[in-house]
């Protein structure tokens, strides 16, 4: 049998991590298996390849294991080649997915299969034929029996009025930092984690000018504990949602239960996931440094949510109209408190703050090209010379960077789901065609499954669901495996 992988990022390392451990837990006699993983750029994504020492990771080592088994992989891999666990730089964790994909590579750990690395984009697929499917790159093309759509994120979410403008930078992963000059005055537009990404990055290398991270409502992020753990949930239970689920799901009705869950340990408002207005952005993060120092059971309940299979569970029965009130009320203060920042990225926003050189605005109505730079108009208005667009990643899959996302929406082979990403069985992992027709054989995963799924972001989602995939994939291995060969005796 023959499996595709298009995209070597951290998903796809996950997803093969996986098969291979399903195999060897299951313990039956397959067929020779080929594993063939495409990757058009670098191993690991594009989070993880940056070599600046200024860009952490923003959850803890142990929530960062490739290996849905044994989750202190990555904090293991660390203590054997010498490195703390505290929040390294990510391009460490870059390093890690390389060495783990080598090591699966070279050891041959299951007898039988045999995984091979093409540094080849995939520039088209087809799935017309029922048993087989057709892959193509600049250098080959190949027939498999399955291929898994692993090819991560989309580009970032664009400002198309500012496309061509002298001075605007769209894409804040790929940046020529020398075209930024030191004393040059730069507005980012968003204030969340990518926002914080740059001005650390610009701060780093010297810039003198000032920063000013501008966003229509200007959440900042929580700070991280020091001591988070996980805390059990009582009434943000599956039976509970299955139960208010069997007539319609409410929003109010998970908003409630994760009010009682706050409030049974003392928490007595929900204002944590309503989100904070920045005027005052220096106290908020010093107060969130001194919190740091103590337990947070705000991160902890809405953190731990969200890594939860449960999560998901909710998202799928939650009716559209109320997945849209929560995005368009709820989505950004449940960012800020469920993706907490390291303490050492917050101690760069309290001096860079204090000493004047970052400041954060928020009410942002829009940027206009003006002479010699840009205006930014809002509650005030702020004028800048360059503009950097940190609004984040895009959710949609026609703002992708990979021509084959192009060919395969063009084709009807996916399409685009109304809430961002493509179109998938949530079960099967297998995409939905535009004659709405699953496509058996053919499995996504990763964050362009974000309208399915509400948790895809993070490495910890991906290898809960790369878990999944592979337990599915593996079953259907063994059927396969059971069946007598056509024309056989
Ligand atoms: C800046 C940033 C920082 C982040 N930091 C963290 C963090 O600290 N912790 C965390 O848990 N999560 C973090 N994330 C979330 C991140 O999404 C996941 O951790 C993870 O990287 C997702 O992996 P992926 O393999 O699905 O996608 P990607 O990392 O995007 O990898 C997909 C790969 O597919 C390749 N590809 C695409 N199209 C083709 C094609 N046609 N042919 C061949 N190859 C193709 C791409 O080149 C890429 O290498 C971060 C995300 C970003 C953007």
């Amino acid at each position: 049998m023959k499996i595709a992988i298009v995209g070597c990022g951290a998903t796809s390392i996950s997803v093969v991590t996986q098969i291979l451990a399903e195999l060897s837990r299951a313990k039956f006699k397959h067929k020779a298996l080929e594993i063939l993983l495409f990757e058009k750029s670098e191993v690991g994504g594009l989070p993880y390849n940056d070599t600046s020492n200024a860009q952490l990771l923003n959850l803890p080592p142990s929530l960062m294991s490739v290996d849905a088994y044994n989750p202190k992989d990555f904090e293991e891999w660390l203590l054997e080649k010498n490195y703390t666990l505290d929040f390294v730089p990510r391009y460490l964790y870059g390093k890690y997915l390389k060495f783990r994909l080598a090591e699966l590579i070279d050891q041959k750990l299951i007898p039988g299969v045999d995984i091979r690395l093409f540094t080849e984009e995939v520039k088209s697929i087809n799935t017309s034929d029922k048993n087989r499917i057709f892959l193509v790159t600049a250098e080959r093309a190949v027939n498999v029996h399955r291929c898994i759509l692993a090819f991560g994120h989309s580009g970032p979410e664009p400002i198309p009025e500012l496309e061509e403008v002298s001075g605007y930078f769209n894409d804040p992963w790929n940046i020529d930092w020398d075209k930024i000059p030191s004393d040059a005055s730069v507005a980012l537009a968003g204030s969340r984690l990518t926002a914080l990404d740059v001005a650390k990055e610009l701060i780093s290398r010297g810039h003198v000018g000032e920063v000013v991270m501008y966003s229509r409502r200007g959440f900042l992020p929580s700070v991280r504990s020091k001591f988070s753990s996980p805390v059990a949930l009582n009434y943000l239970r599956l039976d509970e949602i299955d139960f208010l689920g069997s007539k319609r799901l409410r929003l109010f009705d998970v908003l409630r239960l994760i009010y009682f869950e706050l409030k049974s340990h003392g928490v007595n408002s929900l204002s944590c996931i309503k989100g904070y207005a920045p005027e005052y952005a220096l106290e908020w993060i010093k107060k969130e440094i001194n919190l740091a120092d103590k337990v947070r059971i705000d991160q902890d309940i809405i953190g731990g949510i969200y890594r939860s299979s449960l999560i998901d569970y909710i998202w799928m029965k939650l009716p559209g109209e109320e997945k849209k009130l929560f995005l368009d009320r709820y989505l950004s203060g449940w960012m800020s408190i469920a993706h907490p920042i390291p303490l050492e990225n917050a101690i760069f926003l309290r001096d860079a703050l204090c000493q004047g050189q970052l400041k954060v605005r928020s009410g942002i109505k829009k940027i206009l090209p003006i002479n010699g730079g840009f205006s930014i108009q809002g509650k005030d208005v702020g004028i800048s010379q360059i503009v950097i667009n940190c609004k984040g990643v895009s959710k949609r899959l026609r703002h992708h960077r990979s021509s084959l996302v192009h060919q395969l929406l063009n084709s009807g082979q996916i399409c685009e789901h109304e809430f961002g990403g493509m179109q998938i069985d949530p079960y099967s992992f297998h995409p939905i065609d535009r004659s709405g027709q699953l496509i058996r054989n053919f499995y996504a995963i990763g964050p362009m499954t974000c309208g399915v799924f509400f948790s895809v972001l993070a490495q910890v989602h991906n290898v809960r669901k790369s878990r999944q995939l592979a337990q599915r994939i593996v079953d259907e291995i063994k059927l396969e495996s059971e069946k007598p060969l056509v024309g056989a005796l």
